[in-house]
């Protein structure tokens, strides 16, 4: 099994050397469990694999997988760049001290005032569309801004209909039939567009849909190249690499992977008579998914119709279940060496009956009071969160060295409605 499981000689699910139980004694549940460590060998692990094969390489971690600023610094003492989606994601990046160069923008459907904001403050745009090219024009002075397209190579992955940004169904990047076009155009109005980005899905354990993207993004970058007279500075193949989250799934070989998508890089460059570019990639759950473990603790066990197990967290803490109908492993964390025996539903605490952590899942004998670890939490987890149902947002804990260290505090009843406003006539 690849799941990121460890456990201590008292049978507890340990997290960066930390015993479970213990972390639960000081910090209570729900709470999110981060370990440091982890975060440093994915990221480092990723990028040994590229760079062995391709000198010129840089990782830009998609930071809306987890925003967290420990996570964040950490990729920063790493070397890592990133790659964000929205100003405020910019903002923050910009006040832990990333420079401009090392972050890069791929927004979608974005105003007019917040590309500015993100131009004015020198971080490169993937541009997604020409009508966004056009009014980035009218909001800043183009004068040789460097500039990149985001492009649909007409790939389609992703572990749910919704990861998927590929293809004729997705909202996201420029035509094939219109690259051409579109770079010339930039050139005209002033702009030095001097990167091609695409980004295909999330969640992609099968290496075949990212080589044919690159394939695909290859083909347009070769023909904008000859046609639009362009010489990349960067080509950025986006991210969705998956990580294991069933017992079943296997990590993905990521030297081979490396070793393959640049052997097919360098092909297409060759092909195209091109200089070599820095290439790009975006990882986000790659790095952080399995360096975070949920933990929550079963507040009621409940023979009905079926079983269930409830918890005192749910979709509001973690949406990726009952959004992508995502299977998250689930450990009984207090009592690691007991083997399952039954089929139960583990349910979150929301008032809503799609709030499942999962069905039918086999699991252990577990009792009310019982801890559980939900894997894998590290990516789209605190940052799809919500206060839903009026709960606040979880407390984070980072593992570092096998200590835990508060990075977030747990909300507090009045931050449910602090930025809200009473008028005057129904006060009294
Ligand atoms: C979300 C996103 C990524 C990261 O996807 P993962 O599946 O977490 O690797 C990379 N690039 C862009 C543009 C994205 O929107």
């Amino acid at each position: 099994m690849d799941l990121n499981i460890k456990t201590n000689e008292k049978n507890h699910l340990t997290i960066g050397g930390a015993d479970v139980c213990d972390i639960v004694k000081e910090f209570g549940t729900p709470l999110y469990v981060i370990d440091e460590n982890r975060i440093r060998e994915n990221y480092q692990r990723f990028y040994n694999a590229f760079s062995k094969y391709y000198k010129d390489f840089k990782v830009f971690y998609a930071c809306k997988a987890n925003t967290n600023l420990a996570v964040m610094s950490i990729l920063k003492d790493e070397g890592c760049c990133i790659d964000t989606v929205s100003p405020g994601e910019v903002y923050t990046c910009k006040k832990l001290g990333f420079s401009s160069d090392k972050i890069l923008f791929t927004g979608n459907n974005i105003k007019n005032e917040e590309m500015k904001f993100v131009a004015d403050e020198d971080v490169v745009l993937n541009i997604d569309s020409m009508s966004a090219l056009k009014r980035l024009a009218e909001v800043i002075n183009p004068n040789g801004t460097k500039i990149s397209f985001r492009v649909n190579p007409m790939v389609e992955a992703g572990h749910h209909k919704h990861c998927i940004t590929g293809g004729v169904m997705a909202k996201f990047g420029i035509m094939e039939t219109e690259a051409v076009e579109a770079y010339k155009l930039a050139k005209k109005l002033g702009f030095n567009p001097v990167g091609m980005h695409s980004h295909i899905g999330s969640g992609i354990l099968d290496p075949e849909p990212f080589k044919l993207a690159i394939k695909s993004t290859m083909d347009i970058a070769g023909k904008v190249h000859k046609e639009a007279d362009i010489d990349f500075e960067f080509i950025d193949f986006g991210g969705g690499i998956g990580i294991p989250y069933t017992p079943d799934e296997k990590l993905l070989d990521i030297d081979n992977f490396a070793k393959e998508n640049v052997e097919l890089f360098k092909q297409k460059l060759q092909e195209y008579d091109m200089k070599e570019p820095t290439l790009y990639l975006e990882p986000g759950r790659y790095i952080v998914g399995d360096a975070s473990v949920l933990l929550v603790s079963v507040n009621s066990v409940k023979q009905s119709y079926r079983k269930f197990i409830g918890t005192d967290a749910g979709f509001n803490t973690l949406l990726r279940p009952t959004m992508y109908g995502s299977y998250h492993h689930i450990v009984l964390a207090n009592k690691m060496n007991e083997d399952p025996v039954e089929k139960v539903d583990v349910a979150g605490n929301v008032c809503e009956s799609g709030d499942l952590f999962a069905r039918d899942r086999f699991l252990p004998k577990i009792h009310e009071g019982d801890i559980l670890g939900i894997l894998n939490a590290g990516a789209y987890g605190f940052t799809m969160a919500s206060n839903y149902n009026s709960r606040p947002l979880p407390a984070e804990v980072l593992i570092s060295n096998g200590k835990p260290i508060l990075v977030r505090e747990e909300e507090k009843f009045d931050d449910l409605f602090n930025k809200q406003i009473i008028p005057d006539h129904l006060k009294n």
